[in-house]
């Protein structure tokens, strides 16, 4: 039994060495990719859940590898935060979102996503203003994603953050909301404007009475809240029917529009105002 325990052990030593190998090769490819410029962005629209007209696009960020192709930013997001690139990475993401959306041929609101450690470090008020002033953009054209682990973590310095970003005109959105355990009593605390119900409860809606009237609470108490409420990872006409019922301002999602790469957009939005 000895032996045979000294084994395991050693199995999971060579395992834990060879993921921590992995992540040391993925931390310098990540670094490296910024300056090669291997990353880009894309831009998924939001529509009006009742008229199903473009009301904004989300940006976000893709990375090719040339020897790992396209890797997921759940898989990389993670590994940046830990090793900071983040904060370059975060910060070129943000011009990059608002240099594009400067450039639309029509005044559509673009959504960045934050990570905390943006938050945390690096004065992302002064960081937003001055990228507002670089490209032009108006700041009533930018929203600001955060998720639920920032308002637990440090919520005395985020609320600061975030009243000093309202201040600048920008918008704040809460992303993947129920999935956190906090929502209820932060929602009242922090200044913001929007909520998106994650994916999660809006693929179980027809499969789920528990999630249906999850997604019906949540859309009651945003109302009442005076917040927009999106609904996130809308796949089929049953849940878009669903969310008109329940009346969800704004839905987002694979059935009305999948991400598409910054130029690819571009020429069809220029196709359409016909400029
Ligand atoms: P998120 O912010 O919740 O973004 C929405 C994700 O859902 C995107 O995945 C999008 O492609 C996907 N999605 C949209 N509609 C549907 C649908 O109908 N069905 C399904 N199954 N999925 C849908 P993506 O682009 O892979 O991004 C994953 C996550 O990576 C994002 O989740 C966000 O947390 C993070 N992320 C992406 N770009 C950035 C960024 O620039 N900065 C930071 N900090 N995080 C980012
Ligand atoms: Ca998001
Ligand atoms: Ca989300
Ligand atoms: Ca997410």
């Amino acid at each position: 039994a000895k032996e045979a325990g000294r084994g395991v052990t050693c199995f999971f030593e060579a395992e834990m060495e060879e993921r921590l190998l992995e992540r040391g090769l993925l931390e310098q490819d990540l670094r490296a990719a910024l300056a090669k410029g291997e990353f880009s962005v894309s831009f998924q629209p939001l529509h009006n859940c009742g008229t199903r007209d473009v009301t904004s696009f989300e940006a976000l960020l893709r990375w090719e590898n040339p020897e790992r192709g396209k890797v997921s930013p759940a898989d990389f997001i993670p590994v940046a935060e830990e090793c900071g690139l983040i904060l370059p990475l975060g910060r070129w993401m943000l011009e990059q979102a608002c240099t594009v959306a400067a450039s639309w041929p029509h005044p559509y609101t673009v959504a960045v996503n934050l990570s905390p450690v943006q938050f945390q470090r690096g004065n992302l008020p002064a960081q937003v203003a001055e990228v507002l002033a670089q490209t032009g953009l108006p700041a009533n054209q930018l929203e600001l994603e955060v998720t639920e682990g920032l308002l637990i973590e440090d919520s005395e310095g985020a609320l600061a953050t975030m009243r000093a970003l309202k201040a600048l005109g920008v918008r704040l959105a809460l992303d993947d909301f129920g999935t956190g355990y906090s929502s209820l009593s932060y929602l009242r605390r922090f200044p913001f404007d929007k909520l998106k119900i994650d994916k999660s409860f809006i693929q179980a809606i027809e499969l789920d009475a528990g999630a249906r009237a999850i997604v019906d609470a949540i859309l009651a108490m945003g109302h009442s809240l005076n917040l927009r409420v999106t609904a996130e990872g809308v796949e089929t006409e049953e849940q878009l029917a669903f969310l008109l019922r329940h009346d969800c301002d704004e839905v987002q999602g694979f059935l009305l529009g999948r991400p598409v790469p910054a130029e690819q957009l571009c020429r069809s939005l220029r196709k359409k105002v016909g400029a």
